[in-house]
């Protein structure tokens, strides 16, 4: 079994929470990256009660976005609220889904993670600039189950 202090090493992790820092600059929306060994059951269904624990079902927007990793299991999902799905397609989730995905099959886990960083901040910055009495609604910190 791998392990999750494996999957990113400490100073990757402080890069990853960067990214998110610097992604929520611009932006109201809200991203959180959430870490795990496995997944026994799907994947989806998991990243949707993940969404829910961290009470990302609760910014004021509905902007929040989660990165959700299954280490054990390779996979992950991509995955925004209803203020954000209400303006992007599928085919933004599907192609940030494979720019992250490209990175993961070459081992690249921490630049897929920030890669589809960069691509949530970016879409959110546009439909939801952030305002001056903007707060951090959610912790910027990768969550580990
Ligand atoms: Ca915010
Ligand atoms: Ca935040």
């Amino acid at each position: 079994m791998s392990n999750l202090e494996d999957f990113l090493t400490s100073k990757e992790e402080e890069e990853i929470v960067e990214a998110i820092r610097i992604a929520e600059y611009d932006t109201s929306g809200e991203i959180r990256v959430h870490i795990e060994h496995n997944c026994d059951t799907d994947v989806y269904e998991r990243a949707l009660d993940v969404f829910h624990i961290l009470k990302m079902d609760n910014t004021k927007a509905q902007n929040g976005v989660l990165i959700y990793v299954a280490v054990d299991n390779k996979s992950f999902v991509i995955f925004g609220d209803q203020g954000i799905n209400n303006i992007v397609g599928a085919d933004f989730w599907n192609s940030t889904r494979d720019k992250i995905n490209s990175q993961f099959k070459s081992g690249y886990f921490k630049q897929g993670i920030i890669d589809g960083i960069i691509e949530a901040g970016k879409v959110l910055s546009k439909h939801f600039p952030r305002n001056h009495c903007d707060n951090d609604e959610l912790d910027n910190t990768i969550s580990k189950g």
